[in-house]
């Protein structure tokens, strides 16, 4: 059997023998270390009833691992330049396809149902480009998908805030859009050595598992989020100024009063001390009020 891809000394031979730097603008840090991929693989629970889908396959390192267990990968990967080493380094699998494309402009709603087959569960699986962690992960969370969880590796920092339980300094917005679709926890951390070249910031596996239904009911999804944006919009301000800012022009004085005393939330508190269950409150009464 040869070498698994993710070595340091593999990694380096398939590099130069094309020629290929690494791009910094595009986050590519490959990991290096095959025992590393194959603790991620099988965290995701990654098996022969799995369809694989892995955003940004690099030289094809955690493409390789997923293959050896899933039914079928389909890797998204924006630089063309890897289209031919991910040919040649790909070539003994044949349960891979790679598209040379951007994650964020591909069409994944049609490909998914084109993809989803009964029996199967649709997992992405991904070492994530940093730069753009928060939009790729909106985009899967949001778009109606048939996916069933995703296991991604992104900057430790992120992570934490995405999993962070109210209360905390990491507790946002951010967590709220993220735990409103999945239930996530952060399953590993990964050394900077496990890649080359080592990123400046510590990274972490966050395992996101889609929920049937979001985790509360709110009338308006867009009005719950614009609830959310804006009663973090100034940190050490209370939820009540917060609001005031955003909705001004739209909620008389009277109104504003009726929503707090509706909705039982004390308009001195800070958007970080309230739940999710309390925001959705919030932003139900304001649809009522508003509509
Ligand atoms: N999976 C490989 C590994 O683990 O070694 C590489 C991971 S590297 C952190 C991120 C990869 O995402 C790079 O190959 C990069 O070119 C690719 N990438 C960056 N932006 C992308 C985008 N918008 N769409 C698809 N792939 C992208």
């Amino acid at each position: 059997m040869t070498k698994p891809i993710a070595t340091i000394t593999r990694t380096k031979a398939i590099m130069e023998k094309y020629g290929l730097g690494f791009k910094k603008s595009l986050g590519q840090n490959f990991l290096v270390d095959a025992n590393v991929l194959k603790k991620i693989v099988a965290k995701a629970g990654v098996d022969e009833k799995t369809i694989a889908i892995e955003i940004g396959p690099g030289i094809g390192a955690l493409t390789e691992q997923l293959a050896h267990e899933a039914k079928h990968v389909y890797a998204f990967e924006i630089d063309q330049r890897l289209m031919e080493v991910l040919d040649d380094t790909l070539s003994p699998y044949s349960n891979v396809t790679v598209f040379n494309q951007d994650i964020l402009e591909a069409d994944l709603e049609t490909f998914l149902h084109e993809k989803y087959q009964e029996g199967y569960q649709v997992k992405v699986v991904a070492n994530l480009p940093y730069y753009i962690t928060t939009p790729i992960l909106m985009k899967l969370l949001r778009d109606e998908l048939p996916i069933h969880s995703m296991t991604v590796m992104m900057q430790k920092e992120v992570a934490d805030r995405m999993a962070a339980e109210p209360n905390t300094k990491n507790y946002g917005s951010l967590s709220i859009a993220v735990q409103y679709y999945t239930e996530s926890k952060v399953v590993m951390n990964v050394p900077k050595t496990c890649f080359i070249p080592q990123p400046n910031v510590d990274s972490a596996i966050l395992q996101l598992t889609k929920r049937d239904e979001p985790l509360i009911y709110v009338e308006d999804e867009a009005l719950f989020f614009e609830v959310v944006q804006a009663s973090f919009g100034q940190r050490r301000k209370t939820i009540k100024n917060n609001l005031q800012r955003e909705f001004k022009d739209r909620l008389s004085q009277k109104q504003f009063e009726q929503i707090f005393e509706e909705s039982g939330i004390e308009p001195q508190r800070r958007g970080e001390s309230l739940s999710i269950e309390e925001f959705a409150k919030l932003s139900n009464v304001c649809y009522k009020i508003l509509n």
